[in-house]
C-alpha cells in the first residue's frame, strides 16, 4: 500500500450517489461543482461514484474532472454485475464506460461493487479479479479493492483468496455495529488482522441516522452539543481504527457545509459521547422501524414491479398516523406500480438486498393497507 495519507488529508469523502436534483429529475451540476468547490478548498480530496449510479459519474466530469487538474482529488469508481450484466464482456465493458462517462483517464480506486453470497462467484466467473489487476498493471487503476455486503466468513474467504487488494470498502455504522445482517464491527476487525484500510460507506444509514427515530433523537438533545444527528454518526466511524476514508452521499450545500463544519478538523467522540452512542444503539435495537436505506438494489430485477423502499417508508412512517393517511399514501406509491399482495415470493429481491431485509415476510404485512 502506497501513499494513502498523502491523497487523503481529510477523512471525509464525497459520495455520489445521491447528488442534488433538479425539478426534471436530472442531477443539479451547478450545485453539485459548488459542493465540490467547498469540499476541496476544505482539504477534501476523495471522491467516489459508481457505474451504476445514474448519471454520477457523468456528472462529476462536469463538476470536478473538467474543472479542477487530476492530481488535485482521487477518484473511485465500481464495476458491478447486476442483473443487467450477463456476459464477461458486458461487465468489463463498464471500465471503459467509466473512463468515458468521467474522462478521469485513470482511476486512483477502482472497485468491484457490493460482493455478497448471492453475487460474489460471478467475479470469478467473469475473471474480474485478473481484470482490475490487469488494469493496474496498464497504470489504469491505482489501487483496487471491493465493496462489501456480506458475512464475516465470506470476507474471510475473499482476503485469503485475493491478497493483494489494496483496500475495502464496508458498510459501517453505529445502527449496525452489532446487526448480525451486516457485521459492521466484525467485518472491520476482520479487514483489520488482514491489513486492509477500510473506506466507509453508509455511516448514517441511507441517511436514517441523519434523521433518526425519536427515542435517538432524544438521546443525542439531551447532550446539548448543538450538533447534528449525521454527526454523531459520522464522527463514530471516523475515530474507528483502519480507517481510510468515511463516505458521506452528500444531496446539497447545507449537508456538504454540515460535514466540514465537524470533519475538517477532525476530533473523535471522547468517552461520554461513546456512551451516549451505545444508549442510542440500545434505543434502536429495541425499535421495530424497518432498516431499509432506499438504495433500490430490490426493485431493479422484481418481477411484479413493486416499489419496496416506498411501501416500507410507508410501514415506518405509520407510527402517530391516522389510519386513512396511511392507506392513501400507500395508494400514491403503489399506484400503476405493483402492490404488496402482488409478490410472487420469488426471492430476487432479497438476493440483492444489502441490508439482508426478509423483504417478502415484511411485504406481507404490509398488504393490511390494501384493505
Ligand atoms: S419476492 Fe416479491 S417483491 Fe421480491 S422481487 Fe420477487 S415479486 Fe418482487
Ligand atoms: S429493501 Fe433493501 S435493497 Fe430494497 S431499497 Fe431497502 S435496503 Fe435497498
Amino acid at each position: 500500500m502506497d501513499n494513502y495519507s498523502v491523497h487523503n488529508k481529510m477523512k471525509l469523502g464525497f459520495g455520489l450517489m445521491r447528488l442534488p436534483k433538479l425539478e426534471d429529475g436530472s442531477i443539479d451540476v451547478a450545485q453539485t461543482a459548488d459542493m465540490v468547490d467547498l469540499f476541496l478548498e476544505a482539504g477534501g480530496t476523495y471522491f467516489d461514484t459508481a457505474f451504476a449510479y445514474p448519471g454520477s459519474e457523468e456528472a462529476i466530469r462536469k463538476a470536478l474532472v473538467e474543472r479542477y487538474p487530476r492530481d488535485s482529488y482521487t477518484l473511485a469508481t465500481k464495476l458491478i454485475c447486476n442483473a443487467d450484466i450477463r456476459s464477461e464482456e458486458d461487465a468489463k465493458k463498464e471500465f471503459e464506460t467509466s473512463l468515458e462517462r468521467t474522462n478521469a483517464g485513470y482511476f486512483d480506486y477502482y472497485l468491484l461493487h457490493a460482493l455478497q453470497r448471492t453475487n460474489y462467484f460471478k467475479y470469478d466467473e467473469y475473471h474480474l479479479w485478473d481484470f482490475v489487476k490487469e488494469m493496474k498493471e496498464k497504470g489504469l487503476i491505482r489501487h483496487y479493492g471491493f465493496s462489501f455486503h456480506g458475512d464475516p466468513a465470506l470476507l474471510e474467504e475473499l482476503l485469503e483468496k485475493h491478497p493483494d487488494v489494496d483496500f475495502v470498502q464496508l458498510q459501517i455504522n453505529y445502527a449496525d455495529w452489532e446487526n448480525p445482517g451486516v457485521a459492521s464491527k466484525t467485518n472491520l476487525e476482520i479487514c483489520r488482522k488482514h491489513g486492509k484500510p477500510v473506506v466507509v460507506m453508509e455511516p448514517v444509514k441511507g441517511g436514517i441516522l441523519a434523521d433518526p427515530i425519536d427515542t435517538v433523537k432524544e438521546i443525542f438533545d439531551q447532550m446539548s452539543t448543538g450538533l447534528s444527528y449525521a454527526s454523531w454518526a459520522v464522527r463514530f466511524v471516523a475515530g474507528q481504527e483502519g480507517i481510510l476514508v468515511v463516505l458521506s452521499g452528500m444531496s446539497s450545500l447545507e449537508q456538504m457545509k454540515d460535514n466540514l463544519s465537524y470533519m475538517k478538523d477532525f476530533e473523535p467522540l471522547n468517552e461520554e459521547e461513546m456512551k451516549t452512542i451505545e444508549r442510542a444503539q440500545q434505543a434502536i435495537s429495541e425499535d421495530k422501524t424497518i432498516a431499509c436505506t432506499a438504495c433500490h438494489y430490490c426493485t431493479k430485477g422484481c418481477p411484479m414491479n413493486i416499489p419496496i423502499p416506498e411501501i416500507f417508508n410507508v410501514e415506518n412512517r405509520k407510527k402517530g398516523s391516522p389510519e386513512f393517511r396511511t392507506k392513501r399514501e400507500y395508494v400514491i406509491v403503489t399506484t400503476g406500480k405493483g402492490k404488496a399482495s402482488d409478490c410472487i415470493a420469488c426471492g430476487q429481491c432479497e438476493a440483492a438486498c444489502p441490508q439482508h431485509l426478509p423483504i417478502i415476510s415484511l411485504l406481507e404485512k404490509c398488504r393490511i393497507f390494501e384493505g
